[in-house]
């Protein structure tokens, strides 16, 4: 028989699953003898039951009861009893904590009349009432969905006539009678909008707010969460029934909150809120101020002492920094949950060392306390807030980078300024696909709705540009081009305000921006600088760690010396995406097209060998950046068109000669070019392998220029390592005929350089067709690199400048993504081709060096995939580097804990 509740006593900290994070904790707690009120958690297995078949199941109830009375005898209390009441708590718990769900509801066990013996056990009426009211007020919205305003206005009306104008009264100064008719107000609400009263029935209370927990699960908010941060939809969520303790007491009474360590810079020390004469959620609701933990020592040095020890005993216990809630009820010291607390980026670096620092864990484990998100965080720029810029509004951090401009209200705005040369910021209600132009022109965009899966925040997010979404403080007026911001702040077209898209701050006025330190550090930049930086260091040893742990090699996309260098700088162990199209643009445009125009096989020769020496001389820099470390270099990829003059341009240039009566052959010729090279869908059309077999002497060109750099750096004592990479290719006949040319041409530059030049030769994995047949592609390919970004476009059929504005943010509200399958790898689908590929083609070739080129390559869970189906390498852009070298390090260090299990 399933057991669906488990005493506090018989659980711990490894069992979230079953009975969520708080009961876990509270279990960890109880069994580690601190103070934690005795209670129960009723499963989130019983959760799952009840919400298939509508009905608890049979035996919770009887469960439930026993488990209640055993509690009844532990506090020598009774629910329902009327002249000395247990109360308690239900608290809802899930193995992750989610928006939406259902909140705690305190005091049950209160009614008519067991609240006077409430009052009469503790001696003080007020505090009686004032228990009643909360139960009513958290029972009546959260589990009979009445909406909240109606009773904190009540209670603001209440208020009000207790205070005067010079000064306003705060909740202690209701005393019983005032809150004894507040709790008739509440009860006419709870009867207004439900057509029943108040439920007297203590097990009636604690059974429904049970129900309201479990139902909450599937509230549309926590179906959206789980979505968006794919959570499984199938876990449930458990029940805490908790004795409640009571820090509405008096003021010897009271309740608070606190880390045991500084949640923002790892410090230690004594960091917390405490509120005296209060339940619950008014530490943090904001009510009236609370103090500083410290001055606890001074109100109740016990307490404050036993506090004190307890967060050293769950700091030592957790290994970890620990957040904390707790009440003191008339001097008496309870602990109400703790779990491994949350933190900003840069203290999760700083704790994880300091952890290492205090001998509570080993480096691996610290790698594994840091992620790649996280120091993606640190690289951006920063806002220096030294200042105290006035904070006017905060949304959602859905694109990070701190941007500063002029508020635009429209696209058309945006891009005319952004023309000429003002730096904009975009602001709007929310953004659609109209508004993509304005998008590229701004600094940064905001909005004031949607949330992390808005068409804003995707976008954003697509183009690496600083997004705020969803700062709903903010009232935006597009029509009239203004927003108001609380406070009646103001801020018209043109005004400058600054977006954090980090913390999804909003400033007015421009606020500084700081270059990232950590990002000095990779550009070895700091000796200039503070070397004694704590976040700096922390980032250098846990990055060197990293580097001794992964077995992924890290290589970077890089098509310019500059790329290069600082790819380098970053940690990069070689090039495994050196695009060469930027090499024929610019001056070098003149001869792509005679290339193209070419009638015979002496225009074409001609144009090809102006082009010789151009790319000879890219490659000599390129190598020479990376000496000694591979460079894949892939041959010309995009369509031909991409080079030729822009269609309209073209026929305006034609047109006007025409009125002038002239002719110009060259123009009507390349008028003939663009017509024949137009393509309905350049994406699947003439470009890749395909451009190598059609224009003939285009790919040898390349091959001969990279043959004759590395040539000539060898006889310089240098150490070039190309490999020449065949883009999109689909059948291994493709590859033979472009493989057996190349090689004509190395043998050639080899015999008249005199210098051996053993240049792999391999193909790009990008269609789904390649990595079907890779077996058969892997006879012509020593290596593979899986181009993710074609790839998934066209294992899903469509491209991503086409779609990505126009669906994937509804895709992602439908649940259909998860996230952009263009931002993390797509593991079922795409991860399957790759899979196929790599076992296919090392099937073929035992020692075939595969790796992964595509920004999946920077992604954190993309690049534990790739660890996971055994690439050798993954390639990223610079930036992303130190991130990949991060997350690979991770992964190996995660399988190689799975493997000793
Ligand atoms: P959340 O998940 O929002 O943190 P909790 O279940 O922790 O919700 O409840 C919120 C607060 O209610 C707690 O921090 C605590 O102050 C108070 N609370 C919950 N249960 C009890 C209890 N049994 N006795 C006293 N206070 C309680
Ligand atoms: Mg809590
Ligand atoms: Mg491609």
């Amino acid at each position: 028989m399933t057991k669906y509740v488990y005493d506090f006593a018989e659980g711990n900290k490894d069992l979230k699953d079953l009975l969520g994070g708080k009961g876990a904790n509270l279990a960890e707690m109880t069994n580690l003898g601190l103070p934690v009120p005795p209670g129960f958690t009723i499963t989130s297995e019983a959760c799952q039951a009840y919400l298939a078949t509508g009905d608890e199941p049979a035996e919770l109830a009887a469960e439930v009861d026993e488990h209640l009375i055993a509690l009844e005898k532990t506090m020598g209390k009774q629910l329902g009893d009327p002249s000395d009441p247990l109360l308690v708590s239900v608290r809802s718990g899930a193995k992750f904590s989610m928006p939406g769900m259902m909140e705690t509801v305190l005091n049950i066990g209160l009614n008519d009349t067991s609240v006077l013996g409430l009052a009469q056990q503790a001696g003080n009426d007020r505090f009686a009432w004032d228990s009643y009211r909360r139960l009513i007020q958290m029972f009546g919205k959260t589990v009979l969905g009445i909406e909240g305003e109606l009773f904190e206005h009540a209670l603001d009306e209440m208020k009000a006539d207790k205070g005067t104008a010079s000064k306003p009264a705060n909740d202690l100064d209701l005393d019983a009678a005032d809150l004894k008719k507040l709790v008739d107000v509440y009860k006419v609400i709870v009867r207004d909008h439900t057509g029943e009263d108040f439920p007297q029935d203590p097990r009636e209370q604690m059974r429904k707010a049970t129900r309201a927990v479990f139902e909450s699960w599937n509230s549309d908010r926590a179906i959206l969460y789980r979505r968006q941060e794919r959570i499984p939809t199938d876990l449930g969520t458990a029940v805490n029934i908790c004795s409640m303790v009571f820090g509405n007491l008096g003021m010897d009474s009271g309740t608070g909150v606190a880390f045991t360590r500084d949640p923002g810079s790892g410090a230690r020390g004594v960091y917390g809120d405490y509120l005296q004469n209060a339940q619950g959620e008014d530490v943090v609701s904001g009510i009236r101020n609370t103090l500083a933990l410290q001055d606890l020592e001074k109100l109740d040095k016990k307490s404050y002492q036993q506090l004190m020890e307890i967060m050293a005993t769950l700091e030592g216990h957790y290994r970890d920094l620990c957040d904390i809630e707790f009440t003191i009820e008339r001097g008496k010291l309870w602990m109400l949950q703790t779990r491994v607390g949350k933190r900003t980026a840069a203290a999760a670096f700083r704790i994880a060392i300091q952890l290492v620092d205090e001998g509570v864990i080993e480096l691996d484990e610290a790698v594994q306390r840091v992620n790649g998100t996280q120091l993606v965080r640190l690289m951006f720029p920063q806002f220096d807030t030294s200042g105290n810029p006035q904070l006017i509004g905060k949304g959602m951090s859905a694109s990070p980078g701190a941007a500063v401009g002029k508020a635009v209200f429209d696209s058309y705005t945006a891009v005319k300024w952004s023309r000429s040369g003002e730096k904009v910021i975009l602001v709007r209600r929310e953004t659609n696909p109209d508004d993509l132009n304005g998008m590229i022109a701004a600094q940064g965009i905001l909005t004031s709705r949607g949330g992390k899966t808005s068409h804003a925040a995707v976008v954003a997010r697509g183009m690496g540009k600083t997004c705020v979404c969803g700062a709903d403080e903010l009232d935006v007026n597009t029509k009239r081009r203004f927003l108001k911001a609380p406070g009646g702040i103001e801020v018209h077209e043109g005004d400058v305000i600054s977006i954090d898209g980090s913390s999804g701050a909003v400033y007015l006025g421009e606020v500084p921006v700081a270059d990232s330190p950590v990002v000095d550090y990779f550009e070895g930049k700091l000796e200039a600088r503070d070397t004694t930086d704590e976040l700096v260091e922390a980032v250098h040893r846990l990055m060197t760690h990293a580097d001794t742990a992964r077995r992924l090699r890290v290589r970077a996309n890089a098509d310019t010396v500059e790329d290069a260098e600082r790819a380098r700088r970053f940690g990069a162990e070689g090039i495994g995406l050196c695009r060469t199209e930027h090499m024929f643009l610019g001056e070098r445009r003149e001869h792509v097209e005679r290339l193209i125009l070419a009638e015979g096989d002496d225009e074409r020769e001609s144009a090809l060998n102006a082009l010789l020496p151009l790319q000879r001389w890219d490659f000599l820099q390129i190598l020479t950046a990376m000496d000694g470390l591979p460079v894949t270099i892939r041959l010309l990829d995009p369509p031909l068109h991409e080079f030729l003059p822009d269609i309209t341009e073209l026929s305006v240039r034609v047109a006007l000669a025409e009125s002038r009566g002239e002719k110009n052959e060259n123009d009507l010729r390349l008028m003939q070019a663009v017509h024949k090279l137009h393509e309905q869908n350049p994406m699947l059309g003439l470009r890749g392998v395909r451009l190598g077999l059609v224009v003939p002497g285009l790919f040898a060109l390349q091959v001969r220029a990279i043959a004759e750099a590395a040539a000539q750096l060898i006889k310089l004592g240098k150490d070039p390592k190309p490999e020449i990479m065949i883009p999109l290719v689909g059948s291994v006949q493709e590859l033979e005929i472009i493989r057996h040319d190349s090689e004509r041409v190395l043998r050639e530059v080899a015999t008249h350089s005199g210098v051996d030049l053993p240049t792999m030769i391999g193909t790009m994995i990008e269609l789904p067709r390649a990595a079907l047949t890779a077996d058969q592609i892997a006879e012509a390919a020593e290596f593979f690199s899986f181009g993710t970004n074609d790839l998934t476009q066209t294992t899903w059929g469509f491209s991503r400048d086409d779609v990505e504005a126009a669906f994937f943010s509804t895709y992602l509200e439908l649940g259909i993504f998860g996230i952009s399958p263009f931002e993390t790898l797509d593991i079922d689908g795409v991860g399957e081709l790759v899979k196929i590929g790599i076992q296919k083609g090392r099937a073929t070739r035992p020692n075939l060096k595969v790796g992964v080129c595509g920004e999946h390559g920077g992604d954190p869970e993309s690049v534990h995939f790739f660890h996971e189906v055994g690439l050798d390498y993954v390639s990223c852009s610079p930036f992303r580097v130190p991130v990949a070298r991060l997350e690979a390090a991770r992964a190996a260090v995660a399988s190689e804990g799975s493997d000793s299990r």
